[in-house]
C-alpha cells in the first residue's frame, strides 16, 4: 500500500498546468484554471481513496479530459452522415439570406416593437404573423421558441377547469425524441388523456363515444417518426372535423415537421402533410416545428381559427415561450423567400430543401472530383459507393433517397481512429462507419465544404 502522502506529492501544480494546457487550447485561461483545479480536487480524493496514478499519467489524464470539454464548445460541423435534418447536428442551416439579415438585425437596433410611421410603440412581430397566416392561407398565425411550446400553449388554453379532457387516438400517442411525449406533454399542461381506439385501428365511433361535457378538444398528432401498416384503420379527418364541430369542439392538430410544399415533387419520398392542407381538411389550429422541413429557425408555428390564435396569444404562458428578435428574423425571411416563390416551385436557397432535391449525378461528380485532388497513396483508400440518405429529424421514417458516399478503408489507423481525428480536426467533420469503412455521404455537404474534406483527408494522411 503506497504511503497516501506520497502519493499526493505526484499531483501536479495547477499552475504550471493551466500554462502549459492554455497554449495548447484556445479556451479562456480562467475557464483552463477552475477545470484544472477541479481535476486535480478529483484526482486528489482519488489518491486518499487508495488510487495510484504517476504524475504523468495524472497530467494525461486531465489534458485528454480538457480536449474533450473543448470540442464541446458549439462550432460548425461538416455532416457527412446523408441525414438531412439531424437533430445532433442542429436540424435545418438555414439559407444565406436568412444569415446575411441575422447578422444586420443582431449587430444593431430594429424596430421591434415599435411603429416606425408614428414614432409610437409597436406590435411584437406583426409583419411575421400576416406573413405567416398569408403563406399557410390560416385566418390568423404566430410563432414561439418550438413545436413543444406551442403545444403546451395550445392545451394550456383549450384545458379549462373540470373542461380539459383531450382526445386522442392510441395509434398516435407518440414519442418524438429528447423527451417529447405526447401523454406527458397533456399532463404536464393539465389536460387528461382520453385514449381512443387500439395501436392500429380508431374509428370515428370511438371519438364520438368518448365526447362528454367535460372534454375540450380532439387532437391529432402526425406520426412523424414512425408508421404503421397491416391491419389498421383511422378516420378521415374532415370526417372527425365534422364530429368536432357538431359537438362544438376544436379540432387540432400537431403535424410535426411543417412541410410547405409536397415533398414528393422533390424527390422518390413520402408525401408528408403540409399546414395548408390540414387547415382546409377542417382542422381548427395546426403547429408545427420551423427548423425541420420548413428549414428555418428553431421555432413553433401556431395557424388557424384567429379566435383561437388570439386567444393563445394572451395567455400570459405566450409570453415565457415567445420568439427573440433574432429568430423573428430569421423566420421572417424565410417565410417571405417561401411567398416570393409561391407558384414557381423549386428549392430557392433553402438547404434542407436543396439537399433532398440534389441530383445523384452531381454528388457522383463532385465525388469524383474530391477523390482526383487527394494524394495517390491515399485515393486508393477510397472508392465511391451508393449509399443511402434519410430526411432525418423524425420526418418520412420510411424515405430513402439514393446518395454517393465517399467510403475510405484506412490502411495503418482503425476505422474508428480515422473517424475521430476527422471529428476532432480542424474542422469537425461527421461521416458514418460501416461495414469495416467510414464513408462520407456528400448529400449532406455543401458544395463549398468539398475542399475542407480534401485538406482534412490530406491532413490525416
Ligand atoms: C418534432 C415534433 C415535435 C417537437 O418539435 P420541437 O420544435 O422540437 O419542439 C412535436 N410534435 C411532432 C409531431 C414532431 O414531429
Amino acid at each position: 500500500m503506497p504511503n497516501p502522502q506520497q502519493a499526493l506529492r505526484e499531483l501536479p501544480s495547477v499552475e504550471i498546468l493551466v500554462k502549459v494546457l492554455t497554449e495548447q487550447c484556445p479556451l479562456p485561461r480562467a475557464l483552463i484554471t477552475s477545470f484544472v483545479q477541479r481535476e486535480i480536487n478529483r484526482h486528489r480524493q482519488e489518491i486518499l481513496a487508495g488510487a495510484t496514478l504517476s504524475r504523468v499519467e495524472i497530467e494525461k489524464d486531465i489534458t485528454e479530459q480538457l480536449k474533450t470539454f473543448a470540442a464541446s464548445r458549439l462550432q460548425p460541423v461538416i455532416n457527412a452522415t446523408g441525414v438531412i435534418i439531424h437533430t445532433n447536428l442542429g436540424r435545418s442551416p438555414l439559407g444565406e439570406a436568412a444569415a446575411q439579415t441575422l447578422t444586420e438585425i443582431a449587430t444593431g437596433y430594429c424596430n421591434l416593437e415599435f411603429n416606425l410611421p408614428d414614432g409610437n410603440r409597436g406590435k411584437r412581430a406583426g409583419y411575421l404573423e400576416t406573413a405567416l397566416a398569408s403563406l399557410l392561407e390560416a385566418e390568423s398565425a404566430t410563432a414561439v421558441n418550438n413545436c413543444a411550446a406551442a403545444l403546451v400553449l395550445t392545451l394550456r388554453h383549450l384545458c379549462v377547469g373540470e373542461k380539459n379532457e383531450v382526445i386522442v387516438s392510441r395509434s398516435e400517442l407518440v414519442e418524438i425524441g429528447g423527451g417529447f411525449r405526447i401523454p406527458e406533454i397533456l399532463e404536464t399542461s393539465g389536460a387528461k388523456l382520453v385514449e381512443v381506439g387500439a395501436t392500429n385501428k380508431t374509428n370515428l365511433n370511438d371519438y364520438a363515444k368518448a365526447i362528454t361535457p367535460r372534454t375540450a378538444m380532439i387532437l391529432k398528432v402526425h406520426r412523424s417518426n414512425f408508421y404503421i401498416g397491416g391491419f389498421t384503420e383511422e378516420p378521415d379527418v374532415t370526417d372527425i372535423a365534422k364530429l368536432a364541430h357538431e359537438n362544438g369542439l376544436p379540432l387540432v392538430e400537431d403535424i410535426g415537421s411543417g412541410a410547405m410544399m409536397n415533398t414528393d415533387e422533390l424527390a422518390p419520398i413520402d408525401h408528408e402533410p403540409t399546414p395548408q392542407q390540414a387547415l382546409r381538411n377542417g382542422i381548427d389550429l395546426v403547429c408545427f416545428s420551423g427548423d425541420k422541413l420548413l428549414g428555418g429557425p428553431q421555432s413553433g408555428i401556431i395557424a388557424g381559427k384567429k379566435e383561437l390564435v388570439e386567444g393563445i396569444k394572451k395567455e400570459p404562458f405566450f409570453r415565457a415561450v415567445r420568439c427573440d428578435k433574432l429568430i423573428l428574423t430569421v423566420l421572417q425571411e424565410c417565410i417571405d423567400t417561401y411567398l416570393a416563390n409561391k407558384s414557381g416551385g423549386g428549392t430557392f436557397g433553402v438547404p434542407a430543401l436543396e439537399f433532398i432535391s440534389e441530383n445523384i449525378e452531381n454528388l457522383r461528380e463532385r465525388a469524383e472530383k474530391i477523390i482526383a485532388a487527394l494524394p495517390e497513396q491515399l485515393r486508393s483508400h477510397c472508392e465511391i459507393s451508393n449509399s443511402t440518405a434519410r430526411t432525418g429529424g423524425g420526418t418520412m421514417p420510411k424515405s430513402e433517397i439514393p446518395s454517393i458516399a465517399i467510403s475510405i478503408t484506412p490502411e495503418n489507423i482503425s476505422v474508428n481512429k480515422l473517424a475521430t481525428q476527422l471529428r476532432t480536426g480542424k474542422r469537425a467533420i461527421v461521416g458514418v462507419v460501416d461495414d469495416g469503412k467510414l464513408h462520407l455521404d456528400l448529400r449532406t455537404v455543401f458544395n463549398h465544404q468539398d475542399s475542407a474534406l480534401v485538406e482534412a483527408l490530406i491532413g490525416i494522411c
